[in-house]
């Protein structure tokens, strides 16, 4: 069980509800990091006095270095920082929760002093999921998912001897926003209706994704990385009221899924306690009174991002980093009103047939493909 943690992306939704656990568990905060939100950090370095706290933008760290110093902190900047706070010696955890890319050698390099990574940046595992996994089992690191579908079905695997015995994994979607929409209808929704989630409360970027399904896309490359499986042994399934969080199918016909009311505190609280479970003081579910529960194929055809992601996933190699970087760039001009809700999955379609898929390839290679994916999105 968890006595401290490194929190990677502390000012994000999940890095918020992590600190509330922490709180909650009597958990340590050695280090906090955060990109560029001075008046946030600067509470919680107050609140959770960590060893160190890391801004990755140079000049708000500079002004937080300014208004903490008071207080016995360290404060660093840029990638040197991000990666001091991922080995810091007395956090025997840490909980990436930083957005993208940009979370992907700071997890590597926790992986490599052994600490316990809770993983809530699923863009380390689309884009490099087989490398990170490689050196978690060099290392023997535990990955524990954070990603309430992922923490499902891990928490669904436990007692589960033998891999052989899944016959699939089963992830739900709520079906975001715009279940129901056809594309066309799809050319003319505005940013203010993807950002409005049915259920779930998190970052701008994951609510878009969720709205046009490359959420699940992404997740679906995420469960076939963390539990090693072949695309064809993960499927989708559309569940509007989001109280089933995933099931594993065994080969004996058993379905072991894990419900709840959707909050992430429980996979975030489980996620430090494992193998052990803390008392929450939130209300459980009410099976009584959560309505009826419903199950639908996905729409493909209205939700392009998603066959993409399978195709992607299919493909292998840097095709997934090229997806990933590409949908993060589109979902950057959505977010800016600079292009419409189709156009991000235009603009991924784009960057894969403009950019050659390299297999086998090593940490350079993914991130030379995600940077040319950024690029050819921005320079259309
Ligand atoms: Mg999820």
């Amino acid at each position: 069980m968890t006595k401290t943690i490194s929190l990677l992306g502390s000012t994000g939704s999940i890095g918020r509800q992590a600190l509330e656990v922490a709180r909650e568990l009597s958990i340590g905060v050695a280090a906090l990091t955060a990109n560029q939100s001075v008046d946030l950090m600067e509470k919680q370095t107050r609140q959770f006095l960590p060893r160190l706290v890391v801004l990755y933008d140079k000049t708000p760290a500079q002004e937080l270095r300014r208004r903490v110093c008071d207080l016995p902190v360290k404060v660093s900047s840029g990638m040197e920082g991000l990666l001091e706070a991922a080995s810091l010696e007395e956090a025997d955890t840490v909980v990436t929760a930083v957005m993208g890319m940009i979370g992907l050698q700071p997890t590597l390099e926790a992986i490599r002093h052994r600490k316990r990574i809770a993983l809530a940046n699923k863009e380390t595992l689309v884009c490099a999921g087989t490398l990170v996994m490689a050196e978690a089992q060099k290392y023997g690191t535990e990955i524990i998912p954070v990603d309430s579908e992922h923490s499902a079905i891990f928490q669904s695997l436990q007692g589960c001897r033998d891999r052989g015995e899944i016959r699939r994994l089963i992830l739900t979607c709520s079906g975001g926003p715009f279940f129901g929409k056809s594309y066309e209808e799809l050319e003319t929704v505005t940013r203010q209706q993807a950002l409005h989630h049915p259920n779930w409360s998190m970052g701008a970027k994951i609510t878009v994704d969720s709205a046009t399904l490359m959420n699940k896309g992404l997740e679906v490359i995420e469960a076939m990385r963390l539990y090693n499986l072949p695309q064809q042994q993960v499927s989708v399934v559309i569940h509007r009221q989001s109280i089933v969080h995933s099931l594993v199918e065994y080969r004996d016909g058993a379905m072991i899924a894990q419900l709840g009311t959707p909050d992430m505190k429980l996979p975030i609280r489980y996620a430090m306690t494992y193998p052990y479970r803390a008392a929450s003081p939130d209300k459980p579910l009410d099976l009584t009174a959560c309505g009826d529960l419903s199950f639908h194929q996905p729409d493909l055809a209205a939700f392009p991002c998603l066959q993409t992601a399978l195709d992607c996933a299919r493909t292998g190699g840097t095709a997934c980093a090229i997806m990933n970087g590409a949908n993060e760039a589109a979902v950057g001009l959505f977010l800016r009103d600079e292009i419409r809700f189709n156009d991000i999955h235009r603009l991924v379609q784009y960057a894969l047939d403009a950019i050659e898929v390299k297999y086998e390839p090593d940490l350079a290679d993914i991130l030379e493909a995600d940077s040319l994916a950024r690029a050819a999105v921005l320079n259309r």
